[in-house]
């Protein structure tokens, strides 16, 4: 496809170990640019308080997903703390020949599965501003076991340990600052030449046509 053909929409991808906050800023994100639309993931694990079938993830039983692996149905898929998760190719597909842009909330296995078929994605990793501070947050009310904190604080560092395979790195310490980074990296990827060219055909083609 060369640059004036139909508008492509731009894939990001956001990653982050659970803690840094990747969940709420993203959901802010998508709320203030229209044009941007989050993915809905396909899941084996069960719906929590407060999820829609549909609008939050896909719930599917492990057979249903195992059934969309075999056909082939996933852009990239991983088992994340013991549950399959997986987004599916034709909504995403659909969505970018539209032009629309779109985000995917997704682990690292899943960001070099999608790196790998689509390599112009534009990919996000979202840091805790330290160590000490995801594992303050990780801790949360007070609540849980000291072990289980030390599984999530494994599981952090797990995810952290790929910052380096992706294309921009935002630190969540204040949350309107990073934010408005990630809003700033949207937009700066909006101006590219290729996303811009088909856009402004009505400005740009006189243009050639004097050259
Ligand atoms: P949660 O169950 O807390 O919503 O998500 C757990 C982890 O799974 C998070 O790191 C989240 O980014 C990741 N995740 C959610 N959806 C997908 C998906 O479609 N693919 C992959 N690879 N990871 C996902």
């Amino acid at each position: 496809m060369n640059d004036r053909s139909q508008p492509r929409g731009l894939l990001f991808i956001v990653s982050a170990p659970s803690g840094a906050g990747k969940t709420s800023l993203v959901k802010a994100l998508v709320e203030r640019d229209p044009g941007l639309m989050l993915s809905v993931s396909c899941t084996t694990r069960p719906a929590r308080a407060g999820e829609q079938d549909g609008v939050h993830y896909h719930f599917l039983d492990r057979e249903c997903f195992e059934r969309e692996i075999e056909a082939g149905a996933f852009l990239e898929q991983a088992e994340v703390f013991g549950n399959l998760y997986g987004t599916r190719a034709a909504d995403v597909h659909r969505r970018l020949d539209t032009g629309r842009d779109i985000l995917l909330e997704i682990d690292w296995q899943g960001a070099r599965q999608v790196r790998a078929r689509l390599p112009e994605a534009i990919s996000i990793f979202v840091l805790p501003p330290s160590i000490e501070e995801l594992e303050r947050r990780l801790r949360g009310r007070g609540t849980d076991s000291d072990e289980v904190i030390a599984r999530r604080m494994t599981q952090a560092r797990a995810e952290l340990a790929h910052f380096a395979e992706y294309t921009y790195l935002v630190v969540n310490d204040c949350f309107q600052t990073a934010l408005a980074t990630l809003a700033a990296i949207v937009t700066a990827e909006r101006q590219r030449l290729a996303y811009q060219r088909p856009r402004l055909a009505a400005l740009l083609d006189p243009i050639e046509s004097i050259a």
